[in-house]
């Protein structure tokens, strides 16, 4: 979004600067903050309230024997792993960011179990991780909370869907607690109520899609989920209301012609 104002501040002084521009410093007048940006001898100022600098992050290493013991590194430097978590030793284990390929406090006690059980069993039987189903949350306002595919994956690697969405300005607690916006999205294999990814944007989103989370890891659907009775009034009752939206869809305008006809005979 920065770009794309500096872009346009650039074009209307006459530069196409493309990307190749370079933040050089920030000054402070009148108690406004602003980006000096160069690019092609141009300097442009442009104000905002705060900088935020993400630059990624990069797996420490160093200091606890990994170079002395030649553990196997991938490209990326993190630690080289089997699916049972093994490194190139079989008796040390690995988990977390240190190993990837998630960076997420979830992922990584989720992966903790594994090296546990494993190398505490292993003799025995060993499990396989499972990355089937890794949700993910970004707490912004509104939060944005993910599990399994989303649309634009689906369309890039060529799977079959059905979109159903349920706006959360529709429901009872958004609305008494002033949060009345936001939206469930769910992906389900066509035909079926099979839950194929989902995605919520709104308040409390990370709390609500854990119903998609459990339903994607122990192969319950959405027909569970409308049949769940949830408390009213609660944020959670979007997921039954998405449930209830994918139902009438699956229902024919027949079905219904046929039960009215049906009711008017029976009164
Ligand atoms: C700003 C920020 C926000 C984040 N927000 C989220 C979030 O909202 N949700 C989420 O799921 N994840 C979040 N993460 C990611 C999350 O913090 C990590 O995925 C998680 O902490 C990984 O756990 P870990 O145990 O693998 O590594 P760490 O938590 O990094 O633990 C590694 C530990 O090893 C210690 N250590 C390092 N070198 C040595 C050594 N030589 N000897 C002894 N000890 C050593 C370190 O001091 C550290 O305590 C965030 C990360 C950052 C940086």
């Amino acid at each position: 979004v920065v770009s794309e104002i500096i872009e346009k501040r650039f074009k209307s002084e006459g530069v196409n600067v493309l990307t190749n521009h370079t933040a050089t410093e920030f000054v402070v007048k009148d108690g406004k903050k602003y980006l000096l940006v160069e690019a092609q001898g141009k300097t442009i100022e442009v104000e905002f309230d705060e900088i935020l600098i993400a630059v990624g992050r990069s797996p420490n290493i160093s200091g606890f024997g990994v170079e002395e013991l030649g553990i196997e590194l991938r490209a990326n430097k993190t630690i080289a792993a089997n699916e049972y978590l093994q490194t190139n030793y079989p008796n040390i284990f690995v988990c977390g960011d240190v190993t990837g390929p998630f960076q997420l406090t979830h992922t990584a006690a989720h992966q903790a179990w594994y090296c546990a059980v494993n190398g505490l069993f292993g003799k025995f039987k060993k499990f396989r991780v499972d990355y089937s189903v890794i949700p993910w949350a970004t707490y912004s306002d509104p939060e944005v909370a993910s599990v399994g595919l989303n649309e634009t994956r689906a369309m890039a690697e060529g799977i079959e869907y059905e979109i159903t969405t349920y706006g959360i300005d529709d429901l009872d607690r958004a609305i008494a607690d002033s949060e009345d916006h936001g939206v469930v999205r769910v992906l389900t294999k066509p035909g079926t109520d099979k839950i194929l990814g989902a995605t919520i944007v709104g308040q409390h989103a990370s709390d609500l899609i854990v119903e998609f989370i459990a339903g994607m890891k122990h192969g319950f659907g959405l027909n569970k989920i409308l049949g769940t009775i949830h408390i009213y009034p609660t944020m959670a009752e979007a997921n039954k209301y998405l449930a209830g939206n994918w139902k009438k869809k699956q229902t024919s305008e027949n079905v219904f012609k046929w039960l009215a006809r049906f009711h008017s005979w029976e009164r």
